[in-house]
C-alpha cells in the first residue's frame, strides 16, 4: 500500500469513528431530560472509539475531578460508591 492510500485509509477510518461517535451523541442528547444531555457532553469530551472499552467504561474512567459533570458522569453505583475501587 502506497503512502497515499494509507492516508485516504486512515482518513476513512477516522471518519467512521467520529461518525459512531457523533451518531452517539445524538442518540444520547435526544433523550428527555438532562442525563442524555450530560452523558452525550461526556461522548463528546472524552469517548475516543480507537481506545479500549466502551463509551462508558472512557467515561467512568475519567480522571477530571474539577469537572462540573464528575460527579453526575455516567457510571455504575458500584463505581460510584467507591471512587478507588
Ligand atoms: S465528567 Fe469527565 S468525561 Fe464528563 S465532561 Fe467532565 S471531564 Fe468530560
Amino acid at each position: 500500500m502506497d503512502k497515499k492510500s494509507s492516508m485516504s485509509q486512515a482518513t476513512k477510518q477516522y471518519k467512521k469513528a467520529e461518525q459512531k461517535r457523533l451518531k452517539l451523541m445524538n442518540h444520547q442528547a435526544s433523550k428527555p431530560g438532562l442525563r442524555g444531555t450530560i452523558n452525550a457532553k461526556c461522548i463528546e469530551c472524552i469517548y475516543d472509539p480507537f481506545s479500549e472499552g466502551t463509551w462508558r467504561k472512557q467515561v467512568q474512567d475519567c480522571t477530571s475531578w474539577s469537572c462540573p459533570l464528575f460527579p453526575i458522569r455516567p457510571v455504575t453505583e458500584k463505581k460510584r460508591g467507591n471512587p478507588d475501587e
